[in-house]
Protein backbone atom coordinates (compact mmCIF):
# COMPACT_ATOMS: atom_id res chain seq x y z
CA UNK A 1 0.00 0.00 0.00
CA UNK A 2 1.60 3.58 -0.53
CA UNK A 3 0.38 6.52 0.16
CA UNK A 4 1.74 10.18 -0.23
CA UNK A 5 3.68 11.73 2.48
CA UNK A 6 3.76 15.15 2.23
CA UNK A 7 6.85 15.20 4.50
CA UNK A 8 8.75 13.78 1.54
CA UNK A 9 6.84 15.26 -1.56
CA UNK A 10 6.40 11.64 -2.76
CA UNK A 11 4.25 7.96 -2.47
CA UNK A 12 5.47 5.99 -0.08
CA UNK A 13 5.40 2.11 0.74
CA UNK A 14 3.00 2.71 4.12
CA UNK A 15 4.99 0.65 7.18
CA UNK A 16 3.29 1.59 10.68
CA UNK A 17 5.71 0.92 13.50
CA UNK A 18 3.49 -1.92 14.70
CA UNK A 19 -0.21 -3.51 14.31
CA UNK A 20 -1.76 -0.95 15.53
CA UNK A 21 -1.66 2.06 13.05
CA UNK A 22 -1.58 5.21 15.42
CA UNK A 23 -3.59 7.65 13.74
CA UNK A 24 -4.36 11.34 14.55
CA UNK A 25 -6.66 14.33 12.67
CA UNK A 26 -6.98 17.83 13.37
CA UNK A 27 -10.49 18.35 15.01
CA UNK A 28 -12.81 21.57 14.33
CA UNK A 29 -12.82 24.47 16.39
CA UNK A 30 -16.73 24.56 17.49
CA UNK A 31 -17.66 27.96 17.29
CA UNK A 32 -20.12 28.15 14.66
CA UNK A 33 -21.61 25.01 12.12
CA UNK A 34 -19.32 22.89 10.08
CA UNK A 35 -19.58 23.15 6.30
CA UNK A 36 -18.62 21.04 3.03
CA UNK A 37 -14.68 21.28 3.56
CA UNK A 38 -14.99 19.75 7.01
CA UNK A 39 -17.12 17.27 5.41
CA UNK A 40 -14.34 16.14 3.08
CA UNK A 41 -11.66 16.22 5.29
CA UNK A 42 -13.38 13.86 7.64
CA UNK A 43 -15.57 12.16 5.16
CA UNK A 44 -11.72 11.19 3.65
CA UNK A 45 -9.86 10.09 6.90
CA UNK A 46 -12.92 8.19 7.84
CA UNK A 47 -12.78 5.89 4.51
CA UNK A 48 -8.86 5.72 5.65
CA UNK A 49 -8.90 4.13 8.73
CA UNK A 50 -12.04 2.00 7.12
CA UNK A 51 -9.68 0.64 4.68
CA UNK A 52 -6.91 0.30 7.03
CA UNK A 53 -9.49 -1.98 9.57
CA UNK A 54 -10.13 -3.59 6.38
CA UNK A 55 -6.49 -4.79 5.67
CA UNK A 56 -6.71 -6.06 9.26
CA UNK A 57 -4.58 -3.31 11.05
CA UNK A 58 -5.72 -2.34 14.45
CA UNK A 59 -6.09 1.50 14.28
CA UNK A 60 -6.08 3.80 16.63
CA UNK A 61 -7.91 7.37 15.90
CA UNK A 62 -7.64 10.14 17.91
CA UNK A 63 -9.25 13.58 16.97
CA UNK A 64 -9.46 16.29 19.13
CA UNK A 65 -11.61 19.13 19.80
CA UNK A 66 -9.96 22.92 19.87
CA UNK A 67 -12.79 23.92 22.70
CA UNK A 68 -10.92 27.25 23.60
CA UNK A 69 -9.58 29.18 21.10
CA UNK A 70 -9.42 33.00 19.61
CA UNK A 71 -12.59 32.61 17.32
CA UNK A 72 -14.73 30.93 20.14
CA UNK A 73 -13.89 34.15 22.28
CA UNK A 74 -14.88 36.35 19.66
CA UNK A 75 -17.97 34.45 18.42
CA UNK A 76 -19.26 34.06 21.94
CA UNK A 77 -18.47 38.16 23.06
CA UNK A 78 -20.37 39.08 20.01
CA UNK A 79 -23.08 36.92 20.70
CA UNK A 80 -22.80 37.91 24.74
CA UNK A 81 -22.92 34.30 25.86
CA UNK A 82 -20.20 32.55 27.84
CA UNK A 83 -17.28 31.00 25.48
CA UNK A 84 -17.96 27.31 27.21
CA UNK A 85 -21.91 27.75 26.44
CA UNK A 86 -20.63 28.46 22.42
CA UNK A 87 -18.45 25.90 22.28
CA UNK A 88 -20.83 23.43 23.44
CA UNK A 89 -23.49 23.91 21.41
CA UNK A 90 -21.49 23.95 17.96
CA UNK A 91 -19.14 20.60 19.37
CA UNK A 92 -22.73 18.85 19.94
CA UNK A 93 -23.55 19.87 16.20
CA UNK A 94 -20.53 18.87 14.88
CA UNK A 95 -20.99 15.50 16.11
CA UNK A 96 -24.66 15.55 14.86
CA UNK A 97 -23.34 16.21 11.82
CA UNK A 98 -20.88 13.64 11.73
CA UNK A 99 -23.53 11.08 12.81
CA UNK A 100 -25.58 12.54 9.69
CA UNK A 101 -22.97 11.36 7.15
CA UNK A 102 -21.78 8.16 8.53
CA UNK A 103 -18.43 9.19 9.94
CA UNK A 104 -17.45 6.57 12.54
CA UNK A 105 -16.47 8.53 15.91
CA UNK A 106 -12.87 7.85 16.32
CA UNK A 107 -11.73 5.48 19.44
CA UNK A 108 -10.59 9.32 21.09
CA UNK A 109 -11.88 12.47 21.28
CA UNK A 110 -10.02 14.49 24.28
CA UNK A 111 -11.55 17.99 24.00
CA UNK A 112 -8.46 20.70 24.18
CA UNK A 113 -9.72 22.27 28.19
CA UNK A 114 -9.47 18.87 29.70
CA UNK A 115 -5.75 18.83 28.93
CA UNK A 116 -4.43 21.78 29.69
CA UNK A 117 -1.95 20.65 32.62
CA UNK A 118 -0.45 18.21 29.79
CA UNK A 119 0.04 21.72 27.44
CA UNK A 120 1.52 23.41 30.59
CA UNK A 121 3.40 20.63 31.20
CA UNK A 122 5.11 20.30 27.64
CA UNK A 123 5.70 24.48 27.41
CA UNK A 124 7.44 24.62 30.58
CA UNK A 125 9.41 21.62 28.83
CA UNK A 126 10.18 23.34 26.20
CA UNK A 127 11.43 26.40 28.22
CA UNK A 128 13.58 24.49 30.44
CA UNK A 129 15.52 22.84 26.89
CA UNK A 130 15.80 26.73 25.81
CA UNK A 131 13.31 26.33 22.78
CA UNK A 132 10.93 28.94 24.01
CA UNK A 133 10.84 31.69 26.56
CA UNK A 134 8.17 33.71 28.32
CA UNK A 135 7.58 37.20 27.82
CA UNK A 136 4.88 39.52 29.04
CA UNK A 137 2.81 36.88 30.49
CA UNK A 138 2.56 34.55 27.54
CA UNK A 139 5.14 31.81 26.08
CA UNK A 140 6.47 31.50 23.04
CA UNK A 141 8.30 29.12 20.81
CA UNK A 142 12.24 30.32 19.29
CA UNK A 143 11.32 28.84 15.84
CA UNK A 144 15.45 29.15 15.18
CA UNK A 145 15.98 27.15 17.82
CA UNK A 146 14.72 23.94 15.87
CA UNK A 147 17.01 23.88 12.84
CA UNK A 148 14.20 21.51 10.78
CA UNK A 149 11.35 23.64 10.64
CA UNK A 150 10.11 24.06 7.21
CA UNK A 151 10.55 20.58 6.65
CA UNK A 152 7.23 19.62 5.98
CA UNK A 153 5.84 22.87 4.34
CA UNK A 154 8.88 22.87 2.42
CA UNK A 155 9.70 26.20 2.75
CA UNK A 156 12.57 28.85 3.32
CA UNK A 157 13.29 30.65 6.80
CA UNK A 158 12.87 33.56 4.33
CA UNK A 159 9.25 32.79 2.65
CA UNK A 160 7.87 31.43 5.71
CA UNK A 161 8.83 34.94 7.37
CA UNK A 162 7.03 37.01 4.79
CA UNK A 163 3.95 35.30 5.91
CA UNK A 164 4.26 36.14 9.27
CA UNK A 165 3.07 39.31 11.39
CA UNK A 166 3.64 40.12 15.14
CA UNK A 167 0.14 40.75 16.52
CA UNK A 168 -0.83 44.35 18.84
CA UNK A 169 0.39 43.64 22.03
CA UNK A 170 3.32 40.88 21.40
CA UNK A 171 6.66 40.86 22.66
CA UNK A 172 8.72 38.28 20.46
CA UNK A 173 12.33 37.96 19.94
CA UNK A 174 11.78 37.34 16.05
CA UNK A 175 8.91 37.65 14.55
CA UNK A 176 9.18 33.97 13.21
CA UNK A 177 8.20 33.01 16.82
CA UNK A 178 4.97 31.96 17.99
CA UNK A 179 2.77 31.56 20.74
CA UNK A 180 2.52 28.47 22.86
CA UNK A 181 0.94 30.22 25.68
CA UNK A 182 -1.40 33.40 25.48
CA UNK A 183 -1.81 35.63 28.86
CA UNK A 184 -5.40 36.34 28.42
CA UNK A 185 -7.13 39.24 28.91
CA UNK A 186 -9.45 40.46 31.74
CA UNK A 187 -13.00 38.73 31.32
CA UNK A 188 -11.23 35.97 29.00
CA UNK A 189 -11.32 32.32 30.00
CA UNK A 190 -8.14 31.59 31.68
CA UNK A 191 -6.11 28.89 33.52
CA UNK A 192 -3.30 29.55 36.00
CA UNK A 193 0.05 29.07 34.80
CA UNK A 194 3.80 29.59 36.05
CA UNK A 195 3.77 33.10 33.55
CA UNK A 196 0.38 33.97 35.20
CA UNK A 197 -3.39 33.63 34.04
CA UNK A 198 -3.92 32.50 30.32
CA UNK A 199 -4.89 29.98 27.70
CA UNK A 200 -2.87 27.95 24.99
CA UNK A 201 -2.46 28.44 21.94
CA UNK A 202 -3.70 26.67 18.63
CA UNK A 203 -0.44 24.63 18.00
CA UNK A 204 0.34 23.57 21.57
CA UNK A 205 -2.77 21.50 22.01
CA UNK A 206 -2.80 19.47 19.21
CA UNK A 207 1.21 18.47 19.60
CA UNK A 208 -0.62 17.74 23.78
CA UNK A 209 -3.22 15.74 22.91
CA UNK A 210 -1.42 13.49 20.35
CA UNK A 211 1.62 12.42 22.09
CA UNK A 212 -0.42 11.95 25.00
CA UNK A 213 -3.13 9.31 23.30
CA UNK A 214 -0.65 8.47 20.89
CA UNK A 215 2.67 8.33 22.02
CA UNK A 216 5.94 10.28 20.78
CA UNK A 217 5.71 8.50 17.34
CA UNK A 218 2.33 8.97 15.49
CA UNK A 219 2.33 6.98 12.10
CA UNK A 220 -0.43 9.30 10.33
CA UNK A 221 -1.56 13.18 10.76
CA UNK A 222 -4.27 14.06 8.69
CA UNK A 223 -5.63 17.50 7.74
CA UNK A 224 -6.72 19.51 4.91
CA UNK A 225 -3.79 21.47 3.37
CA UNK A 226 -4.62 24.43 4.73
CA UNK A 227 -3.36 23.55 8.13
CA UNK A 228 0.17 22.38 6.82
CA UNK A 229 1.70 25.71 7.37
CA UNK A 230 1.75 27.12 9.98
CA UNK A 231 -0.04 24.75 11.98
CA UNK A 232 1.42 20.96 10.81
CA UNK A 233 4.97 22.88 10.90
CA UNK A 234 4.40 24.25 14.59
CA UNK A 235 3.16 20.90 15.67
CA UNK A 236 6.49 19.36 14.25
CA UNK A 237 8.61 21.68 15.95
CA UNK A 238 7.19 21.72 19.61
CA UNK A 239 6.84 18.06 19.82
CA UNK A 240 10.13 17.29 18.18
CA UNK A 241 12.02 19.56 20.22
CA UNK A 242 10.08 18.23 23.46
CA UNK A 243 10.23 14.63 23.18
CA UNK A 244 13.59 14.55 21.52
CA UNK A 245 12.16 11.84 19.41
CA UNK A 246 12.58 11.78 15.02
CA UNK A 247 10.26 12.33 13.52
CA UNK A 248 6.74 12.41 15.53
CA UNK A 249 4.94 11.74 12.75
CA UNK A 250 5.29 8.81 9.87
CA UNK A 251 2.84 9.61 7.47
CA UNK A 252 1.68 13.43 6.89
CA UNK A 253 -1.57 13.05 4.77
CA UNK A 254 -3.29 16.35 3.33
CA UNK A 255 -6.62 16.79 1.59
CA UNK A 256 -7.62 19.70 -1.01
CA UNK A 257 -10.15 21.96 -0.32
CA UNK A 258 -13.51 23.08 -1.23
CA UNK A 259 -14.52 25.25 -3.89
CA UNK A 260 -17.35 26.93 -5.42
CA UNK A 261 -16.51 27.70 -8.99
CA UNK A 262 -13.40 28.88 -9.00
CA UNK A 263 -12.93 29.96 -5.22
CA UNK A 264 -12.06 28.40 -2.28
CA UNK A 265 -15.02 27.78 0.02
CA UNK A 266 -14.25 29.94 2.76
CA UNK A 267 -16.49 32.00 5.82
CA UNK A 268 -14.18 35.06 5.06
CA UNK A 269 -15.36 34.33 1.46
CA UNK A 270 -19.20 34.16 2.76
CA UNK A 271 -19.63 31.20 -0.02
CA UNK A 272 -19.65 28.28 2.66
CA UNK A 273 -22.39 25.12 2.33
CA UNK A 274 -23.06 24.19 5.78
CA UNK A 275 -23.23 20.18 6.38
CA UNK A 276 -26.93 21.36 7.59
CA UNK A 277 -27.30 22.98 4.36
CA UNK A 278 -26.18 20.34 1.99
CA UNK A 279 -28.10 17.42 4.49
CA UNK A 280 -31.42 19.40 3.60
CA UNK A 281 -30.80 18.98 -0.14
CA UNK A 282 -28.67 15.76 -0.80
CA UNK A 283 -28.73 12.20 1.06
CA UNK A 284 -25.25 11.51 3.17
CA UNK A 285 -24.92 8.51 0.64
CA UNK A 286 -24.73 11.42 -2.36
CA UNK A 287 -22.11 13.50 -0.30
CA UNK A 288 -20.03 10.94 0.31
CA UNK A 289 -20.10 9.78 -3.45
CA UNK A 290 -19.42 13.67 -4.33
CA UNK A 291 -16.75 13.93 -1.99
CA UNK A 292 -15.04 10.31 -3.03
CA UNK A 293 -15.02 10.53 -6.77
CA UNK A 294 -12.10 12.85 -6.99
CA UNK A 295 -8.72 12.41 -5.33
CA UNK A 296 -8.38 13.45 -2.17
CA UNK A 297 -5.28 15.62 -2.60
CA UNK A 298 -7.01 17.80 -5.45
CA UNK A 299 -9.33 20.54 -5.08
CA UNK A 300 -13.51 19.33 -5.06
CA UNK A 301 -15.63 21.72 -7.04
CA UNK A 302 -19.11 21.64 -5.29
CA UNK A 303 -22.15 22.71 -7.79
CA UNK A 304 -25.75 21.72 -7.27
CA UNK A 305 -25.56 19.53 -10.95
CA UNK A 306 -22.39 17.46 -9.36
CA UNK A 307 -24.47 16.59 -6.26
CA UNK A 308 -27.70 16.31 -8.46
CA UNK A 309 -25.55 13.77 -10.70
CA UNK A 310 -24.21 11.97 -7.23
CA UNK A 311 -27.66 11.71 -6.01
CA UNK A 312 -28.55 9.48 -9.08
CA UNK A 313 -25.33 7.60 -8.38
CA UNK A 314 -26.29 6.93 -4.81
CA UNK A 315 -30.09 6.23 -6.04
CA UNK A 316 -28.78 3.58 -8.61
CA UNK A 317 -25.71 2.18 -5.74
CA UNK A 318 -29.12 1.85 -3.17
CA UNK A 319 -31.12 -0.26 -5.48
CA UNK A 320 -28.10 -2.85 -6.62
CA UNK A 321 -27.91 -3.15 -2.80
CA UNK A 322 -31.76 -4.27 -2.01
CA UNK A 323 -31.75 -8.23 -2.55
CA UNK A 324 -33.19 -9.29 -5.71
CA UNK A 325 -35.70 -12.79 -4.75
CA UNK A 326 -35.14 -15.46 -7.14
CA UNK A 327 -34.17 -19.01 -6.74
CA UNK A 328 -32.40 -19.11 -10.50
CA UNK A 329 -28.24 -20.21 -10.26
CA UNK A 330 -28.61 -19.50 -14.41
CA UNK A 331 -25.62 -21.63 -14.55
CA UNK A 332 -22.86 -18.57 -14.23
CA UNK A 333 -21.59 -16.28 -11.42
CA UNK A 334 -20.12 -12.87 -11.42
CA UNK A 335 -16.64 -12.98 -10.92
CA UNK A 336 -16.40 -11.17 -7.42
CA UNK A 337 -12.90 -11.59 -7.09
CA UNK A 338 -11.81 -9.33 -10.04
CA UNK A 339 -13.89 -6.40 -8.36
CA UNK A 340 -12.49 -6.44 -5.21
CA UNK A 341 -8.88 -6.93 -6.78
CA UNK A 342 -9.34 -3.82 -8.68
CA UNK A 343 -11.20 -2.03 -5.46
CA UNK A 344 -7.89 -2.79 -3.10
CA UNK A 345 -5.39 -1.92 -5.78
CA UNK A 346 -7.12 1.13 -6.57
CA UNK A 347 -7.15 1.97 -2.50
CA UNK A 348 -3.54 0.76 -1.99
CA UNK A 349 -2.58 3.59 -4.57
CA UNK A 350 -2.51 6.36 -2.31
CA UNK A 351 -6.09 5.75 -1.58
CA UNK A 352 -8.01 6.19 -5.10
CA UNK A 353 -11.39 6.53 -3.97
CA UNK A 354 -12.17 7.74 -7.64
CA UNK A 355 -11.35 4.35 -9.13
CA UNK A 356 -12.53 2.68 -6.59
CA UNK A 357 -16.03 3.96 -6.69
CA UNK A 358 -15.93 3.38 -10.31
CA UNK A 359 -15.78 -0.13 -9.79
CA UNK A 360 -18.77 -0.03 -7.73
CA UNK A 361 -20.53 0.97 -10.25
CA UNK A 362 -19.12 -1.32 -12.56
CA UNK A 363 -20.48 -3.89 -10.20
CA UNK A 364 -23.59 -2.87 -9.54
CA UNK A 365 -23.97 -2.77 -13.75
CA UNK A 366 -23.46 -6.58 -13.07
CA UNK A 367 -25.56 -7.26 -10.71
CA UNK A 368 -27.98 -5.08 -11.99
CA UNK A 369 -28.26 -7.11 -14.97
CA UNK A 370 -27.89 -10.63 -13.48
CA UNK A 371 -31.29 -9.01 -11.65
CA UNK A 372 -32.89 -8.13 -15.05
CA UNK A 373 -32.78 -11.63 -16.14
CA UNK A 374 -33.95 -13.38 -12.87
CA UNK A 375 -30.54 -15.05 -12.46
CA UNK A 376 -29.32 -14.71 -8.65
CA UNK A 377 -26.56 -12.56 -7.86
CA UNK A 378 -26.11 -13.03 -4.19
CA UNK A 379 -22.28 -13.82 -3.59
CA UNK A 380 -21.75 -11.03 -5.71
CA UNK A 381 -24.19 -8.08 -3.74
CA UNK A 382 -22.28 -9.21 -0.71
CA UNK A 383 -19.25 -8.45 -2.13
CA UNK A 384 -20.77 -5.16 -3.66
CA UNK A 385 -22.23 -4.26 0.63
CA UNK A 386 -18.82 -5.29 1.92
CA UNK A 387 -16.89 -2.79 -0.57
CA UNK A 388 -19.62 -0.09 -0.31
CA UNK A 389 -18.98 -0.31 3.53
CA UNK A 390 -15.17 0.66 3.22
CA UNK A 391 -16.67 3.85 1.69
CA UNK A 392 -19.38 4.40 4.68
CA UNK A 393 -22.67 3.85 2.11
CA UNK A 394 -25.56 3.54 3.86
CA UNK A 395 -27.82 3.03 1.44
CA UNK A 396 -30.01 5.10 3.32
CA UNK A 397 -33.23 6.91 1.91
CA UNK A 398 -32.58 10.49 1.79
CA UNK A 399 -34.20 12.00 4.81
CA UNK A 400 -36.03 14.59 3.80
CA UNK A 401 -37.86 14.79 0.67
CA UNK A 402 -37.44 17.50 -2.02
CA UNK A 403 -40.06 20.12 -1.34
CA UNK A 404 -42.49 20.18 -4.11
CA UNK A 405 -43.89 23.51 -5.58
CA UNK A 406 -47.41 21.63 -6.59
CA UNK A 407 -47.84 20.70 -2.59
CA UNK A 408 -47.08 24.40 -1.40
CA UNK A 409 -49.12 25.64 -3.72
CA UNK A 410 -51.69 24.00 -2.34
CA UNK A 411 -51.13 25.01 0.78
CA UNK A 412 -51.19 29.00 -0.58
CA UNK A 413 -54.34 27.98 -2.45
CA UNK A 414 -55.63 26.91 1.25
CA UNK A 415 -53.82 29.95 2.89
CA UNK A 416 -55.41 32.30 0.29
CA UNK A 417 -58.86 30.54 0.97
CA UNK A 418 -59.12 31.09 4.49
CA UNK A 419 -58.28 35.12 4.34
CA UNK A 420 -60.39 35.65 1.64
CA UNK A 421 -57.24 37.18 -0.38
CA UNK A 422 -56.95 36.77 -4.06
CA UNK A 423 -53.97 36.15 -5.94
CA UNK A 424 -52.58 32.65 -4.85
CA UNK A 425 -49.37 31.98 -6.16
CA UNK A 426 -49.34 29.14 -8.28
CA UNK A 427 -47.00 25.36 -8.91
CA UNK A 428 -45.47 27.66 -11.08
CA UNK A 429 -43.13 29.27 -8.91
CA UNK A 430 -40.76 27.31 -6.82
CA UNK A 431 -41.53 26.23 -2.91
CA UNK A 432 -39.06 28.17 -1.68
CA UNK A 433 -40.97 31.49 -2.63
CA UNK A 434 -43.88 30.52 -2.17
CA UNK A 435 -42.90 29.57 1.49
CA UNK A 436 -41.10 32.79 1.78
CA UNK A 437 -44.22 34.78 0.55
CA UNK A 438 -46.18 32.95 2.97
CA UNK A 439 -43.96 33.90 5.89
CA UNK A 440 -44.37 37.64 4.86
CA UNK A 441 -48.31 37.16 5.02
CA UNK A 442 -48.15 35.39 8.32
CA UNK A 443 -45.46 38.46 9.72
CA UNK A 444 -48.72 41.01 8.46
CA UNK A 445 -51.20 39.13 10.38
CA UNK A 446 -48.99 38.91 13.67
CA UNK A 447 -48.35 42.64 13.43
CA UNK A 448 -51.71 43.59 12.91
CA UNK A 449 -52.63 40.91 16.22
CA UNK A 450 -54.32 38.50 14.49
CA UNK A 451 -52.81 35.43 15.88
CA UNK A 452 -55.54 32.83 15.00
CA UNK A 453 -54.83 33.39 11.49
CA UNK A 454 -51.06 33.74 11.57
CA UNK A 455 -50.92 29.91 13.34
CA UNK A 456 -53.18 28.69 10.72
CA UNK A 457 -50.23 29.60 8.11
CA UNK A 458 -47.99 27.88 10.86
CA UNK A 459 -49.99 24.65 11.04
CA UNK A 460 -50.63 24.21 7.36
CA UNK A 461 -46.95 24.34 6.97
CA UNK A 462 -46.02 22.09 9.17
CA UNK A 463 -48.24 19.66 7.84
CA UNK A 464 -46.61 20.12 4.49
CA UNK A 465 -42.77 19.02 6.07
CA UNK A 466 -41.78 22.18 7.31
CA UNK A 467 -41.35 24.14 10.33
CA UNK A 468 -41.16 27.77 11.31
CA UNK A 469 -38.67 29.50 13.60
CA UNK A 470 -39.27 32.53 14.59
CA UNK A 471 -35.18 34.29 15.25
CA UNK A 472 -34.09 37.99 16.62
CA UNK A 473 -33.34 38.12 12.78
CA UNK A 474 -36.76 37.21 11.56
CA UNK A 475 -38.70 34.01 10.60
CA UNK A 476 -36.46 30.90 9.16
CA UNK A 477 -38.01 27.61 7.79
CA UNK A 478 -36.42 24.17 8.07
CA UNK A 479 -37.36 20.73 6.50
CA UNK A 480 -39.26 18.43 9.17
CA UNK A 481 -39.46 14.85 8.73
ZN1 LIG B 1 -4.04 20.25 14.81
Amino acid sequence: MKVFNTLSGKKEEFLPQGDEVKMYVCGVTPYDDAHLGHAMSYIIFDVIQRYLKYKKYEVKYVQNVTDIDDKIIDRANKLGIPPRELAEKFTERYFADMKALNINKPDVTPYATDEIPRMLEIVQGLVDKGHAYPSGGSVYFRVRSFSDYGKLSHRSLESMMSGMRTEAGEEKEDPMDFVLWKASKPGEPAWESPWGPGRPGWHIECSAMSLKYLGNTLDIHGGGQDLVFPHHENEIAQSESFTGVKPFVRYWLHNGMVQLGEEKMSKSLGNLITIKQALEKYSADAIRIFVLSSHYRSPLTYSKEILEAAERGADRLRQTASPAITGNKGGRKIDVEQYRRRFTEAMDDDFNTAQAIATLFDLAREINKYDSEGVEADEARGTFRELSNILGLTFREPEAPPLEAELFAQVAASVYGELNRAGAPNEKQDAEKIIGNLIEIRNELREAEQWQQADMIRAKLSEAGTALVDTPQGTVWKRIR
